[in-house]
């Protein structure tokens, strides 16, 4: 999608730090890191949020998903634990529109509300 930052960075457009990447996926750290670490995972392919996922691609799910763990793996500073956040459309707090999950750590959280 040629409007879609995330693409862009997919792309090679738009440069980033990539902390990860295989055939489905890639990572990065987010430019305005909200904890000590803070990184984005996306598919490479374009969908607009997780309310947007067909059936068809329920598998790119599960590589998302297995390839923050894969991620957090690396990081010594998140073997105790780390925060994964999807923010799903307008009222979710969504600003890109690539479906992406936050990898929040490096601190420790306490309740879902705080920061
Ligand atoms: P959302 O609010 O959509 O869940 O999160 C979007 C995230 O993307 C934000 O945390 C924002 O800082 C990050 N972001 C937006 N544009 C860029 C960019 O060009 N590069 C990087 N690395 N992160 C970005
Ligand atoms: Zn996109």
């Amino acid at each position: 999608m040629f409007n879609c930052i995330f693409c862009k960075i997919n792309f090679g457009i738009i440069q980033v730090n990539k902390v990860y990447e295989n055939k489905f996926v890639l990572a990065f750290k987010d430019k305005q890191p909200k904890a000590p670490i803070h990184i984005l995972v996306i598919p490479k392919k374009h969908i607009i949020n997780l309310n947007m996922v067909k059936k068809k691609d329920i598998w790119l799910l599960g590589i998302l998903q297995f390839s923050i763990v894969t991620i957090v793996n690396k990081y010594p500073d998140m073997r105790k634990g780390y925060r994964v956040i999807n923010n799903c459309g307008i009222n979710g707090g969504q600003t890109i529109f690539h479906l992406h999950y936050h990898i929040l750590g490096g601190k420790i959280f306490t309740g879902l509300m705080n920061n």
